[in-house]
């Protein structure tokens, strides 16, 4: 049964000039016919080889704009994509991500050059998505003195303030229908299998008037702290994610 409270926030990883045109172009007239506002999570810099699917599109940074124009919120998906350091992140799901565990002041640099990229050409970055989910406190306070304000990351089921930052949380990678709360359902547009898009047209075929964009998900969804049952909630979370990878690599072989 479709439940009224339940809310929803799509984002999309890794979009880049070299992302997979082809797979980029799947969802793009779903967005347009549901109305959806998405996140759309853009490398600056991208040096990462897993995001080079394709050549690079020349009208890339145009098609941001334009949706950025239509009500989608661009968010600074890291900086290179380069997942090399083994820093302790505060979300641990991943051993190695960009951000966690790089000096301060190299962090701050990073933060400030990308946000410059994505200004130049013509954007407007107001969130910031870690590559892997790798962030530390370092990579907070660097983003506050960038005057980018707010993440999409975190297991809890609204949006709350911690070390200054707002926390939109980001806890499903499909499509799956939830009784309360705020989901942000992440894809990643060169990957995703064409099940999973038919997966999400249905979804949205079902669900799309509970679909919201990020300013009202920060104007009516906030929550004014976190409270201990949400850290309860949010410690499960991670390890249910690292157990469930376990799972998958150990039943692979
Ligand atoms: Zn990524």
């Amino acid at each position: 049964m479709t439940s009224p409270a339940a809310r929803y926030l799509l984002r999309f990883d890794d979009l880049c000039p070299t992302m997979s045109r082809s797979g980029w172009d799947r969802f793009e007239p779903l967005l347009v016919e549901y109305g959806i506002r998405p996140i759309l999570a853009v490398v600056p810099d991208n040096r990462d080889p897993e995001l080079v699917h394709d050549v690079a599109d020349f009208d890339f940074w145009n098609r941001m704009r334009q949706w950025e124009r239509a009500g989608a919120v661009i968010a600074l998906h890291g900086y290179r994509h380069l997942c090399q350091s083994s820093g302790k992140a505060l979300l641990p799901l991943h051993r190695f991500t960009e951000f966690a565990g790089v000096d301060e002041g190299t962090q701050r640099l990073w933060i400030e050059e990308g946000l410059a990229i994505l200004r130049g050409h013509g954007l407007h970055p107001r969130l910031f998505v870690a590559p892997r989910h790798g962030f530390d406190k370092a990579t907070l306070r660097a983003l506050r003195g960038a005057e980018i304000g707010t993440i999409s990351d975190g297991l809890t089921h609204r949006p709350f303030v911690r070390n200054g930052v707002t926390w939109i949380p980001q806890q499903l990678w499909r499509p799956a229908e939830q009784r309360d709360g705020l989901w942000t359902i992440c894809l990643h547009s060169n990957s995703t299998p064409n099940e999973e898009v038919l997966l999400l047209r249905d979804f949205l075929r079902a669900q799309a008037p509970q679909f919201i964009s990020v300013p009202d998900a920060l104007s009516s969804h906030m929550s004014p702290s976190i409270s201990w049952i949400e850290r309860v909630r949010g410690v499960h979370a991670v390890w249910r994610i690292r157990a469930g990878r376990w799972i998958k690599k150990v039943t692979r072989h």
